[in-house]
């Protein structure tokens, strides 16, 4: 008889690794607690893949000689706990995909914030130089279902910590850790430590053939980096000047010291040959560049790509310039330490709109640069108390509105020629709007309708 390996979950990832087990010739059978996306179900059926939906069967899970769990199952519920106390292993899709990738490269990409734009840029890197390269893990389609289509050469995997937490053998060729802030905790008993040990695993296996790419400026990273000995060939990035480092920002540039293997070489990318703006993103520029290095890219191909690149929607995006006055949608950017980095990258004097559902923010991180850059506040929640009492005494023109339309033309009358209109919300967005998207998507329409009703103006 086949092994019978049992996924639990039917989500991307449950079903990409039941394709893959499916097509290794196992005897697969998938469980999900709750019920299933009808596409998902469409997909099972049409594998012929023995599942179950809207409740788990234990005599069939518990005969399993594997089991592969999706992100989204805790370690604590008790059907896990039940597995393993029958020492019957439980891994994570990852781990499960990577036991089938043979010899194509992996570059696995984790932190707390930062993850999809430096999975985007590092795949359209590669792209770029014509790699067969796929995109897959956290964002878009599993591991395991991208290794089941086949025909890839590398893999770049946005990686959680979930996933993280049930690998085995998984070393990815490039590893690289963002930053570390608080996130997720209460899968981790609320311990902030247990989660950087999560995050920490993505080194476990890696040896001096593999690289290390991590971000010195994340105090938990670099101290957990000092603390312990990690085997691999090391990168250390900073958005600071530090000539010590393997890239860093100067007078305008990214600077790289690569040295990997026995290969050794220094360049100096002006900033203006970068498409993405702000501090945050200069070091996931950094991580993509220094990965697509350690991949054999030629630098006039990462240059290229570093050019041409457009992130995802509604994470500092530029959606026009009208006037004079670019109007630049950052509307993912829920909490503060994402609008520090929007105000601080955003060249010229800002036009703020924020605001939404506060989740208990301190705003004083935000002090020094609104101080320095914000002229007007145009706060777009339904209770605005919370900014308006901190900033009402700092910024001369002070908003409230509850619309992205009333907000982008409240914008466009104070906004003067170099200005900047920033959608930047520091806030959640579902007391006015159904998702951040949603927020953004309306920020965006509006701006476009200006366009349209300025230029009838004109005529
Ligand atoms: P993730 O996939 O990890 O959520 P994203 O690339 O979608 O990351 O970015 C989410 C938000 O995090 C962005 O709006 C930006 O404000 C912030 N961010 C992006 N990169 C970084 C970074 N390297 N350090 C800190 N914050 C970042």
């Amino acid at each position: 008889m086949n092994e019978r390996i049992v996924i639990l979950g039917g989500g991307e990832s449950g079903v990409g690794a039941a394709i893959l087990a499916q097509q290794k010739g196992y005897e697969v059978f998938l469980s999900d607690g709750a019920n299933l996306a009808s596409e998902r179900r469409r997909v099972l059926k049409s594998q012929r893949i023995d599942f179950e939906e809207g409740g788990h069967s234990e005599e069939l899970i518990m005969n399993a000689s594997l089991v592969v769990k999706s992100p989204g199952i805790p370690d604590s519920a008790p059907l896990i706990q039940k597995l393993v106390a029958k020492n019957i292993p439980v891994i994570s899709e990852i781990e499960f995909a990577y036991r089938f990738i043979d010899k194509a490269k992996v570059i696995a990409i984790t932190g707390t914030n930062g993850k999809t734009t430096t999975s985007l840029l590092t795949y359209h890197l590669l792209k770029t130089a014509g790699y067969k390269v796929a995109l897959g893990g956290n964002i878009g389609r599993s591991l395991a279902a991208l290794v089941a289509e086949g025909g890839f050469h590398y893999y770049v995997v946005e990686v959680s910590s979930f996933q993280l937490d049930g690998i085995v053998n998984f070393r990815p060729d490039v590893a690289v850790l963002l930053n570390i802030t608080p996130d997720h905790l209460d899968r981790y008993d609320n311990n902030f430590n247990k989660y950087v040990t999560s995050k920490f695993r993505i080194v476990e296996n890696l040896t001096n053939e593999q690289a290390f790419l991590y971000c010195a400026d994340s105090e938990p990273v670099s101290e957990e980096v000092s603390r312990r000995k990690v085997e691999a060939s090391k990168f250390a990035m900073t958005a600071s000047n530090n000539d010590k480092l393997s890239a860093y920002l100067k007078d305008e540039h990214l600077i790289f010291n690569y040295q990997f293997k026995k290969d050794e070489r220094h360049y100096q990318i002006p900033l203006s040959e970068i498409s993405l703006i702000g501090k945050h993103n200069m070091v996931n520029s950094m991580a993509a560049v220094l990965s697509a290095l350690c991949m054999e890219v030629p630098i006039e191909k990462v240059l290229k790509g570093l050019k041409n690149f457009k992130n995802a929607p509604h994470r500092l995006e530029f959606v026009k310039e009208i006037n004079g006055v670019a109007y630049i949608n950052d509307s993912k950017a829920t909490n503060v330490d994402s609008v520090y980095y929007a105000l601080d990258g955003v060249k010229g004097n800002i036009i703020w709109i924020a605001g939404g559902i506060d989740k208990g923010n301190d705003y004083s991180q935000l002090e020094q640069l609104v101080k320095k850059k914000v002229k007007a506040l145009i706060c777009l929640g339904k209770d605005n108390q919370p900014l308006t009492s901190f900033f009402g005494s700092q910024i001369d023109q002070v908003t409230e509105v509850d619309s992205a339309k009333q907000a982008v033309e409240q914008a466009c009358q104070w906004a003067e020629e170099g200005d900047v209109v920033l959608l930047s919300p520091a806030c959640a967005s579902f007391d006015l709007f159904s998702n951040y998207e949603d927020r953004g998507d309306k920020f965006k329409r509006a701006v476009n309708k200006l366009n349209k009703t300025l230029k009838m103006n004109e005529a």
